[in-house]
């Protein structure tokens, strides 16, 4: 089969055929319908998890079929349709006992310690995948998992309730745009804040309210007392944020773009708007199954801004670059 491989850290990819996977004990192999890809993808192809077990097949967001069920698997059979989680977590440590498997210290990552997901079948842990359930397309469930659902979460972590006014940086993204969808349907009021006019149109067809350009803290505060911001762009945008909050908001960091850029924060800003900024990792399985019931209400519309084939992979790469880009990018076979 045809697989995104990286041969080894930071060495670059090739498109190879490489045998089937078959399944082990505890796994499935799943046909894959479509994958996504991620800005951790960029991330990994450049390094930055250099204690990845490579060769490696990268990606981490799927969708699929079962395809051949090993030994010990109960839970699944050939012919269901299935997402994942992006780590197989231990399920015996006392996050995953208390349902934050997202913090378990034992967990393997999909296209880091584990074969990932760009490929024409995928090897995966029974226990690390979801049941897509009847009326949710492929699209509508490979956005879910990295997502949909880690927004889903952060939201919940952050104290929201409905009525809160949400703002939402790179509003156009594969993050942004769906993040906009999950806090409206929680009930939230939402401003999207995007670089471009040609964006904004996109962002308007989801969001409230559109802000375009890099300073919008003062249009932002006109609208109402904004209490959460999902920030998805990182240092670029991470001032104007802070600035757009009520006193006592919250910024969930989701984006980090230019990772070699580090933020100055000033401190009294903070504390004396009693701010909090807290980081966020992503998604419990629980949160991937309750937002695959918002994407079935018709909550949540998948945005594509395009689906490359395998053999055509640095296309997809370019998409991702591409500032024009919106919604997410499939890589099928
Ligand atoms: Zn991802
Ligand atoms: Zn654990």
């Amino acid at each position: 089969m045809k697989a995104v491989i990286l041969p080894g850290h930071k060495q670059g990819y090739r498109i190879e055929n490489v045998p089937d996977p078959k399944p082990g004990k505890d796994e499935v192999v799943i046909k894959v319908n479509k994958a996504a890809l991620c800005y951790r993808d960029l991330l990994q192809m450049e390094g930055f998890y250099p204690r990845s077990k490579y060769p490696l097949i990268l990606g981490h967001e799927v969708v699929g079929i079962v395809d051949e069920v090993g030994d010990n698997v109960s839970e699944f059979k050939p012919g269901d349709r299935v997402t994942s989680m992006l780590f197989v977590p231990d399920w015996s440590c006392e996050y995953c006992k208390t349902g934050e498997e997202v913090y378990c210290k034992n967990r393997l990552v999909y296209a880091q310690e584990l074969d990932g997901f760009f490929a024409e079948k995928a090897r995966i842990k029974a226990s690390s995948l979801v049941k897509v359930p009847q009326g949710v397309s492929d699209e509508g469930a490979v956005i879910v998992p990295c997502v949909a659902a880690m927004v889903y979460r952060g939201l919940k972590k952050a104290g929201f309730k409905a009525g809160d006014i949400v703002l939402v940086t790179g509003a156009s993204g594969g993050v942004g745009i769906h993040a906009i969808q999950v806090a409206k349907a929680l009930g939230a009021k939402v401003i999207g804040v995007t670089s471009s006019e040609n964006k904004a149109k996109i962002v308007s067809k989801f969001a409230d309210y559109v802000i375009t350009g890099e300073k919008f803290s003062e249009e932002a505060k006109k609208i109402g007392d904004v209490s959460i911001v999902i920030e998805n762009v990182g240092t670029s945008t991470l001032e104007e944020s802070l600035r757009s909050l009520r006193t006592g908001g919250k910024v969930i960091q989701i984006g980090n773009l230019d990772p070699s850029v580090v933020f100055n924060l000033r401190l009294g800003y903070l504390i004396l708007k009693d701010l909090s900024l807290m980081g966020h990792i992503g998604a419990n399985k629980r949160d991937i199954i309750e937002t695959l019931d918002l994407v079935k209400e018709g909550k949540i519309t998948p945005v594509i801004g395009g689906e490359i084939k395998i053999d055509k992979f640095e296309k997809g790469i370019q998409l991702m670059k591409d500032k024009n880009r919106y919604g997410k990018i499939l890589i099928s076979s």
